[in-house]
């Protein structure tokens, strides 16, 4: 090696943005970042990146980078030390405490941050406020996806790998836009379409990348999925071409299940989401003449007032085919951010304790009441949509978030705005000064992953380590730091010296977690929950029985209901949703030179059509309303998107162009998700250009 070369430090990481959890090497000199090198080792991409993964990494060194502690001072924040920032959390939250109870304060965890910092951070909930009151991002996109599993098949989470996906004759893909969510995952999509003759089958609104690629692409009606899948499902029974075998050896309920259907007739199907009964014949079709099927989808379905029992339907389907537990198969969620799986996982969540355990169920309490040396709440907390209505109410008064947008990211943001404004003392721990943390009172500088060591766990279960590459910059801290150091004040006795000694612990208390630990995930190694304690993984789940006390899997009856429409004078349909090249509110990526020079604001799609009508070019400007708000755009024609119907990408940091103006605070029966994607709005023009 060069002299050159000496000096160049390469170290594995683990990306940050999307949760197909893509891992390469870091090249650094100094604290440049020179390049992005993926490795064919790497088991989730290979030697694959997208743009975000390989260009995206400009935001660790920003001159926006919070690298002090700042302390409200009237309309002002001062800066502050960290002995002053966590005495005033300590002294001001044990005073609210004191006052209002345990349940006065709610905290919100981050899936951007590790495995290790959301489990530190839901100890601190409960064992040292007493309260089950946390949740993290999932409960705004994907909780519906796991409960409808939960329900069906018993665990959260991908049945089987990445990889695996590849193996499947036929992919159905409901409601998700893997090419520009989840690039590298629909690469492997591309590559078993074109070269193993792979079927493929895409459920959307609008006509993206891969439903441009599909074998048959369909656009049912907005808010109707739950009805052509009971109708395929009725249909599939009603032609003998379900697996009648592994029915009878491995399903729950197949009586009442078909009698559910009842209503589900191709007429009804045709009439509530417009696709022909022919259409109908065919998907149904291709999916009895698949010998195997992965069925893969997204927030186009479980942002709904029915995702979760849109997701249970999709799960029903797999069933009744006989689509688990055999390669090429199962229900694929495709998670967001790069840990929102794990921050579920590790007990970020108002009901679940690390691995899925119940904080209802006495023996699980009592196991980590010993543990930590505490008394545990019993009574699940508020979740992140009850928070926000706890706040209004005035029953929350304290909050701590870290690593969370929430105030451009959460839906009717005005209406969160305005309970932020109520709490009397809010805590807002990230890498930047973000729109969230203008609210707070004490705003804490977090260091990001290319700073810290630790876990991430991606879509497929996978649990992958990444290293430490630079020093925290100024005096921001690991999260997990922070936290302990914030304990400590408190009265705990933390003593954690590294990241994997939180591990340690959680793989002693959670079965799933059971063979979980650092010596088995080093360089490119990495394993799929659930780990037995001798370190065996689980790539593939069910092979031999479902995760229900019989082994059975369940199917479950779910009713379609209409989807929410605010009144006819609204009368675009708003959908939205992600671009490649950002992610979320763009806290990240709109500090990454390579990324913001190629998109530097994002754009409202408008179909040629509705173009026409409103005569208006590419780069009109456009006022939207709703009930709850108004947002400013840019207009880009494009027939990606047909008729009435109106894309607005999610991904911006400026507050009067965010799509959370519009939306509502209505939500998933069972979950509480945001209904994100059921908005009408209007148009008016301000400059047609
Ligand atoms: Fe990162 Fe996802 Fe892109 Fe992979 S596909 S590089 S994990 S954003």
């Amino acid at each position: 090696a060069t002299m050159r070369e000496d000096r160049i430090k390469r170290t594995k990481t683990v990306c940050t943005y999307c949760g197909v959890g893509c891992s390469f090497e870091v090249w650094t000199k100094g604290r440049h970042i020179l390049k992005v090198q993926p490795d064919e080792k790497a088991p989730a991409n290979g030697i694959s990146t997208c743009v975000k993964g390989k260009f995206g990494w400009d935001f660790v060194n920003s001159e926006d980078r919070l690298t002090t502690p700042l302390i409200r001072k009237g309309e002002k924040f001062v800066e502050a030390s960290w002995d002053e920032a966590l005495s005033l959390m300590a002294s001001k939250m044990t005073e609210i405490k004191w006052n209002y109870g345990n349940d006065s304060i709610g905290f919100i965890a981050s899936s951007k941050c590790s495995n290790e910092e959301n489990y530190l951070f839901q100890k601190l909930a409960r064992s040292v406020f007493g309260t089950n009151n946390i949740d993290n991002c999932s409960r705004y996109c994907q909780t519906p996806a796991s409960t409808g599993l939960m329900r069906t098949v018993g665990i959260g989470g991908d049945s089987g790998t990445i990889e695996d996906i590849e193996n499947a004759e036929l992919i159905l893909v409901v409601g998700a836009n893997p090419a520009e969510s989840h690039p590298v995952l629909a690469t492997r999509v591309k590559r078993a379409n074109k070269l193993f003759n792979q079927k493929l089958l895409v459920f959307d609104l609008r006509e993206n990348e891969l439903a441009q690629r599909a074998d048959l692409y369909v656009s049912p009606k907005p808010g109707t999925d739950l009805v052509w899948l009971n109708a395929i499902a009725k249909y599939i029974i009603d032609q003998n071409w379900h697996d009648a075998d592994f029915i009878e050896q491995r399903v729950n309920h197949f009586s009442e299940f078909v009698d559910s259907l009842a209503k589900y007739t191709l007429d009804y199907a045709e009439e509530k989401t417009g696709l022909s009964k022919e259409l109908l014949i065919k998907v149904a079709t291709l999916i009895h003449e698949a010998k195997s099927m992965c069925a893969l989808w997204a927030m186009g379905v479980t942002q709904h007032i029915g995702g979760t029992d849109t997701s249970t339907a999709i799960s029903n389907l797999l069933l009744v085919t006989g689509n688990y537990g055999k390669p090429g198969t199962g229900g694929y969620p495709l998670r967001g951010h790069n840990n929102v799986q794990g921050a579920s996982d590790f007990g970020t969540m108002p009901d679940w304790l690390p691995g899925y355990e119940a904080v209802e169920d006495d023996e699980i309490r009592s196991k980590y009441e010993k543990a930590w040396g505490t008394k545990l709440p019993k009574e699940p907390g508020y979740n992140n949509h009850e928070v926000v209505e706890a706040i209004q109410e005035g029953k929350v008064k304290a909050m701590y978030l870290f690593g969370e947008e929430m105030g451009l990211v959460d839906s009717n943001i005005n209406y969160v705005h305005t309970a932020f404004e109520k709490l009397d003392f809010f805590v807002v721990q990230d890498v930047f000064f973000s729109k969230t943390a203008q609210f707070a009172d004490v705003v804490l500088p977090a260091a990001p992953s290319l700073e810290k060591d630790g876990t991430f766990t991606n879509t497929e279960r996978r649990i992958q380590r990444f290293y430490k590459v630079f020093e925290p910059l100024g005096q921001s801290k690991p999260d997990w730091e922070i936290f302990q150091e914030f304990a400590n004040k408190l009265g705990a006795n933390w003593r954690y010296e590294h990241p994997g000694e939180i591990m340690e612990e959680a793989a002693t208390l959670s079965p799933v977690f059971a063979g979980v630990d650092y010596s088995r995930l080093e360089g490119w190694e990495s394993q799929l929950w659930p780990v037995q304690k001798d370190g065996t993984d689980t790539p593939l789940l069910y092979e031999k029985e479902f995760a229900f006390e019989d082994g059975k899997a369940k199917l479950v009856p779910v009713e379609w209901s209409p989807p929410y429409h605010p009144g006819e004078e609204y009368d675009l349909h708003l959908n939205n949703g992600r671009i490649l090249e950002h992610f979320h509110e763009g806290n990240m990526t709109y500090r990454s030179e390579g990324i913001t020079h190629k998109v530097p604001e994002p754009w409202l799609e408008v179909s040629p059509q509705l173009a026409e009508k409103r005569g208006i070019k590419t780069g009109a400007l456009v006022r939207l309303k709703s009930p709850y708000g108004e947002a400013e755009v840019r207009v880009w024609v494009t027939d990606q998107v047909k008729g009435n119907e109106l894309y607005f990408p999610m991904h911006t940091m400026v507050e009067k162009s965010a799509v959370n103006q519009l939306t509502s605070s209505y939500h998933d029966k069972v979950t509480h998700t945001p209904n994100y994607k059921e908005m009408h709005v209007k148009m008016e023009v301000i400059e047609p250009k």
